[in-house]
């Protein structure tokens, strides 16, 4: 299931990069540097996918924070829900 973080990006770096100290200061500075890797990263999609089906709640996974995985999923579920009123 998880065989694409064979592939990842951040393999080889330390995973604490990957879940800041906070939202402000140094880190701010830390999730800046994670994003910076994961935009390079050739498996973004199934990492921001996974971390989207499983609901992770700390860390940054395929580029995003966890607020931003928050406000996305509410976005899918709006939209989601918008198609289902306007097909009955
Ligand atoms: S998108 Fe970011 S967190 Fe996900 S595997 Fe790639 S580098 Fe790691």
């Amino acid at each position: 299931m998880l065989s694409w973080l064979g592939r990842a990006a951040c393999r080889d770096l330390d995973t604490e990069l990957f879940f800041p100290v906070g939202p402000d200061g140094p880190g701010r500075h830390q999730a800046e540097k994670a994003k910076a890797v994961c935009k390079t990263c050739p498996v973004r999609r199934q990492c921001a996918d996974w971390a989207l089906t499983t609901a992770q709640e700390y860390g940054i996974w395929g580029g995003m924070e966890a607020e931003e995985r928050v406000l996305m999923r509410r976005r899918e579920r709006s939209a989601a829900s918008e198609r289902v009123s306007v097909q009955s």
